[in-house]
């Protein structure tokens, strides 16, 4: 009798110290603002709080490849591609059969593969709970211990259902403010940058020329006569010949370049780190691929289009241009275009 009650107060102060552990995990997780945020605060959380965890990870779905597009962000200030694994519903499903319950005891090595491809040591228990929304699998999350006795079968595991629901949510809640800002960023028609993403990285673009002295250039294109296509063909043409430009512009593009669709037939390409000659030469190659792409018009007609652009650099010394190197950059190739225009269009001019 003394001795069951003796293992039952150890078994209070263990859960005690789980729970307040979870609390504090489950906190960071609220507080999070990014999806890269939350994995990394709870991932590296786990392993913080726990001695006995040795691994962590937080496995997706990858649903409308929305992971894969969060994934793509640059400049984020957490690393987690050690911490984050994305499956397929059929995988996820094999491993959860109904009920969902989690999934508690030793981890063979196909598993450790799968679940932690980065944790080098073997593992010798695993504890791995589902992460449900809605009733909905999203994925789960994955502890792993190189002591087998430390995840047991036997173990009670409400309060990792608990901290998995939480984190089901959260994950829920910075994917959909991902979701939200890369529409508020994104042109619908043509899938590129709109004005207001080229805007916000400029401007880091220019901070950047302006600490290093890496030259910044910028080409403005403007489709020739677009009016009279959606007057001649039709509107859906005239989108369809918008779509093939943003496509036309997007290949040879480096990471780092920057394309967005400006107005209505309007885009503009920043190519940091790319001196005015060589800016030149990529808007006269976009220039010369756009000329020989052909549309199908209405009765097998072939269409054909042209385009102006205006391409203008901002370098050291930056003196002459104003405090707003951003917008007079944009001026610069604006001006130039508008040159283009005046001179008969379908050509490139560089300002000088
Ligand atoms: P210019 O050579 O001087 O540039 O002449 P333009 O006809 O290309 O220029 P203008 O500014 O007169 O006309 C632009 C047209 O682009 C007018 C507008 O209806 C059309 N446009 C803007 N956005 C869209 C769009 O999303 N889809 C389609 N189909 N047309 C658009
Ligand atoms: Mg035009
Ligand atoms: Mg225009």
């Amino acid at each position: 009798m003394r001795q069951e009650l003796a293992a039952l107060k150890r078994q209070v102060r263990t859960n005690e110290k789980i729970w307040s552990g979870f609390r504090k995990i489950e906190i960071e997780a609220i507080g999070a603002e990014t999806f890269h945020q939350l994995v990394h605060s709870v991932t590296a959380g786990i392993k913080r709080t726990f001695r006995n965890v040795d691994a962590a990870s937080i496995i997706c779905l990858n649903l409308d490849y929305e992971i894969v597009r969060i994934m793509a962000q640059r400049d984020v200030p957490y690393a987690i591609e050690e911490s984050l694994v994305m499956v397929s519903d059929s995988e996820l499903y094999q491993w959860f059969p109904q009920p969902l319950r989690p999934l508690v005891g030793s981890c063979d090595e196909a598993t450790q593969q799968r679940l932690f491809p980065h944790c080098k040591k073997s593992l010798g228990s695993m504890a791995v709970s589902p992460l449900i929304v809605s009733g909905k699998l999203i994925g789960c999350l994955a502890q792993g211990s190189y002591d087998p006795q430390h995840f047991s079968a036997d173990a009670g595991t409400e309060l990792l259902e608990h901290l998995s629901a939480t984190i089901a949510l959260c994950i829920r809640n910075t994917v959909n403010v991902a979701r939200l800002e890369r529409h508020g960023l994104t042109d619908p028609l043509t899938d590129i940058p709109n004005r207001r993403f080229l805007e916000r990285r400029l401007d880091e673009e220019v901070e950047r020329c302006r600490r290093y002295g890496h030259p910044l250039t910028c080409i403005m294109l403007d489709i020739d006569h677009f009016k009279s296509i959606n007057d001649q063909y039709g509107h859906s043409v005239g989108d369809s010949v918008l779509k093939s430009v943003a496509d036309a512009l997007c290949k040879g593009l480096r990471a780092s370049d920057i394309l967005s669709r400006y107005g209505g037939e309007e885009f503009v390409l920043i190519l940091p780190e790319t001196k005015l000659v060589h800016g030149a030469k990529i808007a006269r190659r976009h220039h010369r691929e756009i000329k020989n792409l052909q549309f199908n018009a209405q009765d097998k007609r072939r269409l054909r289009i042209t385009v102006s652009a205006g391409v203008a650099v901002l370098e050291k010394p930056l003196s002459g241009a104003g405090s707003d190197l951003g917008q007079w950059l944009l001026q610069r190739s604006d001006q130039a275009l508008y040159q283009a225009k005046r001179q008969g269009r379908n050509r490139v001019i560089v300002a000088k």
